[in-house]
């Protein structure tokens, strides 16, 4: 299968709660679209910082180097994706604001080295949690994402299912397994 990188897309449906005017505000389930471009910007900005200075004090240790796919960073299990990246979460109708709602803690897995920080209850998380990846090969630091594993989206009251869609830039890099 097809291996994950910065800029694949994940798509999917989140469930999130809306005050409804009826009369009264009433807090409502309402669906919304969920669109992400994967892309972590503390990991990119540490690839682009800190390779260049390791190259040049000749301490570039082979499995530090970040992993590539077509040029883009490979995604592994624990990437936390945000959508507003792409389709930021807004109010839909007949919503009129966001219903505050306790979310529900992400899970630690793959990469993540500590716990994601809780999300606030005011408003969706916006993000995606790529807890699924090849239970058999890693790429780099963990398990590599590949088209089609499912992830967690910022859906209430429990994260919902997306999708990575993984798009090849040139040759297309395959995981078997
Ligand atoms: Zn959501």
């Amino acid at each position: 299968m097809i291996g994950g990188k910065d800029d694949d897309l994940v798509v999917g449906l989140c469930m999130h709660m809306e005050l409804v005017p009826m009369p009264a505000p009433t807090p409502t389930p309402i669906p919304h679209p969920f669109l992400a471009t994967i892309g972590d910007p503390s990991r990119k900005a540490a690839k682009a910082v800190g390779q260049p200075m390791k190259a040049a004090a000749d301490a570039e240790d082979i499995d530090e180097r970040p992993v590539t796919i077509n040029g883009a960073l490979c995604t592994n299990v624990g990437t936390i994706t945000k959508n507003s990246s792409a389709l930021p979460h807004m109010p839909l109708p007949p919503g009129t604001g966001w219903a505050p709602m306790p979310k529900p803690p992400k899970a630690m897995v793959g990469i993540l080295a500590t716990p994601p920080p809780p999300d606030l209850p005011v408003c969706p998380a916006g993000d995606a949690l790529m807890d699924k990846g090849s239970g058999a090969v890693n790429f780099g630091d963990g398990e590599i994402v590949r088209l089609g594993d499912t992830c967690a989206s910022c859906s209430e009251p429990a994260r919902q299912v997306s999708t990575v869609i993984a798009i090849p830039l040139g040759p297309p890099v395959l995981v078997l397994g």
